[in-house]
């Protein structure tokens, strides 16, 4: 979402006259858009800043603008702690960047700009142009959550539940594939509890997305398990452009854990949804979240993570130990031991690689559907990605960026797919 985010201020201040530099040391503005879910992500970013300040130690001080979550979260603070910073402006706040630079030109004052003005915020940016023109690109059409996870700043950072309308997702799903997009992921913290004027649903997107000539993939992410309703389900069994990969958090196989982090759902559940879910479309892979070392986890909570995962056998899949993030509740908690914490982790992602490279090894000799993404800089190779999302590296002239083509894989490894593409034909969807 920060992607989409980071695209979107460019496409802003482009309308006010900026413009990309790879050369930091010739910016006049730098907006640097920060994510507050990683471990320590607020120290990173005075960090950043202090590298920064050092490239224009005996030069004319460029405008710093610090967004995103992290601005947010620590909102007039951080002009507090350091001068170098001019502004603050929060995730649902910048629309309002291009007025609030040209108003800094004249006034010379700090800002700081963290209101939750979503409603606003897209009802501006449906106005400005997308500009992005990759192959694969994200649209957010949700924003915010209500569930209010124990563990994370989510609800804090992006606000309450917004779902934008149906058809400003629409205009601007048709806008990116008359730009040459290929394949469009929708984008939210909580993407399936999309619904706006409780008549349209994410099951309504991707219908109406299927039934466009010129699209050939469709994905979502990042969804809840209480929100994976049967209509949305079912598009899995109707939609032949939805790709049969869903990312679907469980972050622990243990009930007692689940409630502990206020998840709403129970590994009962969870399995209940992947069994619809296989039965419905054989094809179907899950990958998921998790956090090891929650605090009050047992070595009895922590098994049933590990049965849990190697009953359903993930494809792909993000694991972490436990840290706090100030503000939540999960953070006045006391955190387990650290070490034990880190040897559970190594041993969970041990099980979760060697499942990948199971998986990966299936597609030894065979062909595989990949949609070619770009070109890799001064070689005869091309990047593209599974229905999967599995990275492949191919070789050969014959294909064309945003081409769907058939790779037979020569080779593996954990994480990418190797192959050569000899047809020139294009590969069924
Ligand atoms: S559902 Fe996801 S975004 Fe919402 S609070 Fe839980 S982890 Fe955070």
């Amino acid at each position: 979402m920060n992607e989409y985010d980071s695209n979107r201020i460019y496409d802003l201040t482009s309308t006010i006259g900026f413009d990309k530099t790879d050369k930091k040391e010739e910016a006049e503005c730098f907006v640097l858009n920060t994510c507050h879910i990683r471990d320590k992500a607020t120290e990173k970013v005075y960090d950043e800043i202090g590298r920064f300040k050092k490239i224009f130690r005996n030069k004319k001080k460029p405008l710093v603008i610090v967004s995103g979550c992290v601005a947010q979260a620590e909102s007039s603070e951080m002009i507090k702690r350091e001068p170098f910073i001019d502004m603050v402006i929060g995730p649902q706040s910048y629309h309002k960047i291009t007025d609030l630079i040209l108003n800094y030109e004249r006034k010379k004052e700090k800002v700081n700009e963290t209101e939750f003005e979503v409603v606003e915020k897209f009802d501006k940016l449906t106005k400005i142009s997308n500009t992005q023109n990759k192959v694969v690109s994200y649209i957010t059409i949700q924003e915010g959550c209500d569930k209010f996870c124990h563990f994370c700043v989510v609800p804090y950072t992006r606000g309450p539940e917004y779902s934008r309308p149906f058809q400003q997702v629409i205009d601007e799903a048709k806008n990116l594939i008359n730009k040459g997009s290929k394949e469009i992921i929708l984008l939210g913290q909580n993407v399936n509890a999309y619904s706006y004027n409780n008549k349209y649903k994410l099951s309504s997107l991707i219908r109406e997305l299927n039934s466009f000539k010129n699209l050939k993939r469709i994905r979502f992410m990042t969804s809840h398990p209480k929100d994976m309703t049967d209509d949305l389900i079912n598009c899995y069994r109707d939609c032949e452009k939805l790709m049969p990969c869903l990312h679907l958090p469980v972050q622990s196989g243990s009930n007692k854990i689940l409630l502990s982090m206020n998840r709403k759902h129970d590994k009962e559940y969870y399995f209940s949804i992947i069994n619809k879910l296989k039965k419905i479309n054989k094809e179907i892979k899950i990958s998921s979240d998790f956090i090891v070392g929650y605090p009050g986890e047992s070595e009895k909570d922590f098994n049933e993570t590990i049965d849990l995962v190697k009953k359903i056998g993930f494809v792909n899949s993000y694991s972490f130990t436990f840290s706090p993030r100030p503000g939540t509740p999960a953070a006045k908690k006391t955190t387990s031991n650290i070490e034990e914490n880190d040897k559970r982790l190594k041993k969970l992602q041990n099980i979760l690689e060697n499942f990948q490279l199971i998986n990966n090894k299936k597609y030894l000799n065979k062909h595989v559907e990949v949609l070619v993404e770009n070109k890799l800089n001064n070689q005869e190779k091309y990047f593209g990605r599974t229905k999967y999302m599995t990275p492949v590296i191919l070789q050969d002239d014959n294909c064309k960026v945003g081409d769907l083509v058939k790779v037979k894989i020569m080779s593996f490894n954990q994480k990418n797919l190797f192959g050569i593409y000899k047809n020139n034909n294009e590969a069924a969807a």
